[in-house]
């Protein structure tokens, strides 16, 4: 992503989290930040020691990144850390496998409107099918997914259902 405003944007208004830069005391312990780059791969010696990053800028075309020509270079490295977040299902059990549901290309199991996976009474909530989100999204998920849980038991629910499963965070513009 580009280095953000240091001021609110237009496309963050209030009540919306302002997309400003940010500098944290993590921050200013060091280290440089780097925007607008994409990694390619790692560069690594002969005997699999990590060497370098190799990167390149990229600019946002129509919603997309596209790189920009002649912008390779590589960015010494010793030692990689990767600090993300949710990264697709857990996948280090076979639970999912011996479930049979379908795991889409982001990494989150397949649902449909009714928080159904593609396996018949099992349901789906939370990260796991919304993908990378915040605790608010996956309690008002766990509530309407139970609703729907009890609807598939009962034939008929008086539990709140807060959202559905497509439903997303409103954005002012
Ligand atoms: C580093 C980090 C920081 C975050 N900070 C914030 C924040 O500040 N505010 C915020 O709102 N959100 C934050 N989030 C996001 C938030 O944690 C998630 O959106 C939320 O926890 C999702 O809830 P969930 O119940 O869907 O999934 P989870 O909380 O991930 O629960 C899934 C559970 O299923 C268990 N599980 C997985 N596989 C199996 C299996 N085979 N058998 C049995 N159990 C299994 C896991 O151990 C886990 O306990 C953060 C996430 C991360 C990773």
């Amino acid at each position: 992503m580009p280095i953000p405003a240091d001021v609110r944007p237009e496309n963050t208004p209030w009540p919306t989290w302002p997309l400003i830069m940010r500098t944290s005391s993590a921050h200013e312990e060091g280290g440089d930040r780097v925007f607008s780059v994409n990694t390619e791969k790692f560069v690594g010696d002969a005997a699999g020691n990590v060497q370098a990053l190799s990167l390149h800028e990229v600019t946002m075309v129509d919603g997309r990144f596209e790189k920009v020509p002649g912008s390779e270079r590589e960015l010494p490295a010793q030692l990689v850390f990767l600090a993300m977040g949710f990264t697709g299902v857990d996948k280090s059990s076979d639970l999912l496998d011996e479930l049979g549901t379908v795991v889409g290309p982001r990494g989150t199991v397949a649902r449909d409107a009714a928080w159904k996976s593609t396996v018949d009474g099992v349901f789906v909530a939370g990260d796991a099918g919304r993908g990378q989100s915040l605790i608010v999204w996956a309690i008002a998920e766990g509530r309407a997914c139970a609703a729907a849980v009890d609807a598939y038991l009962t034939g008929h629910t008086q539990l709140p259902a807060p959202i559905n499963p497509t439903t997303m965070a409103l954005i002012a513009r």
